[in-house]
């Protein structure tokens, strides 16, 4: 009886430590912290497998921030800082030589020297020297008035009186056409490209053409100058017909009602027939949908008279309306834009005068004059 007593306390005893046992384990359980090192909602595995719940933010396009060109105050001021510090030595040579207390035969062939090294240009170097002379003699000019007369010689010899006006107002509903041509390295694309500002910053809508398809880069080169300041570029596979893509250019600036349309041309300078075929053509289909309002040559200041055969060249296959002159601020020779407009009979109407965007200005003839004398 006892034994039998002892077994039933033993086993309830064992019964009752169980189960204490049991509950302060299922206490314990849930009082544990969830485990850091896995997220709760990963079932299993690892965490290069969680997938986000939300799908992850489309791809925003880039903000692109459109630049403001300068306006012509702006690029006038520098067009005088930079010619001056390019050319400034013709003009302060020139002075300091009509300054000299006798003006010999000695002198005035050092001034002659001068200006034919500036690439004036013989005959007008030898109208200018001839002036001077006779003003220096009969008015008999003081050294100290020698700025004064030689200022006034210049001027005219630059010839303030031609129309630099651009054409670049549309007409009859129809956007103004502006061609440019010029051989390559000349600076064409980068002109086509500066234009397209001065004409934004004047509040015009542009849209370019790039029909220099010839020319590896020079589509994706204007394709940039466009993205800069918010102007559309017509362009054409690379060695395809530049006339179509200057015709596709015209229409599509008629169909979207622009001001202006700028077309790059092809500048390869092979022969005077191709170049004619191809510009002839370039004209030809542009004129079948708006008339072409502006031929712009664009020709490098520092080659010289290489420059003026190139000029003469184009003026016999195409009408040349105006020159953009370049890299003004990589040459001493100024004198060039004396030479280019007696050859071609035609005005420079813009010149480069630095690789800034904004290095492109109208040409102002007074300006030029004055840093000539480094004024
Ligand atoms: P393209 O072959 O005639 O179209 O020539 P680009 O437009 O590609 O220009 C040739 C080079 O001349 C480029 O390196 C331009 O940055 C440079 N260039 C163009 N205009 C000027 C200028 O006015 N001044 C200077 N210093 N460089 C210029």
């Amino acid at each position: 009886m006892s034994s039998v007593l002892i077994y039933t306390v033993l086993a309830f005893a064992i019964i009752v430590i169980g189960l204490v046992i049991g509950l302060v384990a299922f206490i314990n359980g849930r009082r544990q912290p969830p485990r850091r090192d896995l997220p709760r909602s990963a079932p299993t595995g690892t965490l290069t497998e969680e997938r986000p719940e939300t799908a992850p933010p489309e791809a925003q396009p880039p903000v692109i921030t459109l630049e403001r060109p300068e306006g012509t105050a702006g690029r006038l001021v520098r067009l005088r800082q930079r010619l001056s510090r390019s050319q400034g030595g013709l003009g302060r040579g020139l002075l300091l030589l009509l300054s000299r207390d006798r003006l010999d035969e000695d002198t005035w062939e050092e001034i002659e020297d001068t200006l034919i090294t500036a690439d004036v240009g013989v005959a007008p170097t030898q109208e200018l020297v001839e002036r001077l002379r006779t003003r220096m003699r009969i008015e008999g000019v003081s050294p100290a008035d020698a700025r004064l007369v030689l200022r006034e010689e210049l001027l005219a010899l630059v010839d303030p009186a031609m129309n630099r006006t651009l054409g670049t107002t549309a007409s009859d509903g129809k956007p103004a056409v502006v061609l440019v041509v010029g051989v390559n390295g000349s600076g064409k694309t980068t002109s086509v490209g500066k234009l397209a500002r001065v004409l934004v910053a004047e509040e015009k809508t542009v849209l370019l053409g790039a029909a220099d398809t010839f020319r590896a880069a020079a589509t994706e080169q204007l394709s940039t100058w466009g993205e800069r300041v918010g102007v559309g570029v017509v362009t054409g596979p690379e060695g395809s017909d530049p006339a179509s893509v200057a015709f596709e250019s015209v229409r599509t600036g008629v169909e979207t009602g622009v001001d202006v349309v700028v077309i790059d041309t092809a500048g390869r300078l092979q022969n005077k027939a191709g170049l004619m075929d191809e510009l002839g053509k370039v004209k030809r289909v542009v004129e079948k949908q708006a008339a072409v309002s502006e031929v712009l040559l664009v020709l490098d200041a520092t080659t010289g008279q290489n420059g003026l055969v190139q000029a003469r060249v184009f003026r016999d296959v195409v009408d040349v309306t105006g020159i953009v002159l370049t890299k003004l601020d990589g040459s001493a020779k100024g004198g060039i834009v004396v030479a280019v407009q007696r050859e071609l009979g035609v005005p420079v109407k813009l010149v480069g005068v630095g690789e800034g965007a904004d290095d492109l200005a109208p040409f102002d003839p007074e300006s030029f004059v004055d840093a000539l004398l480094g004024d």
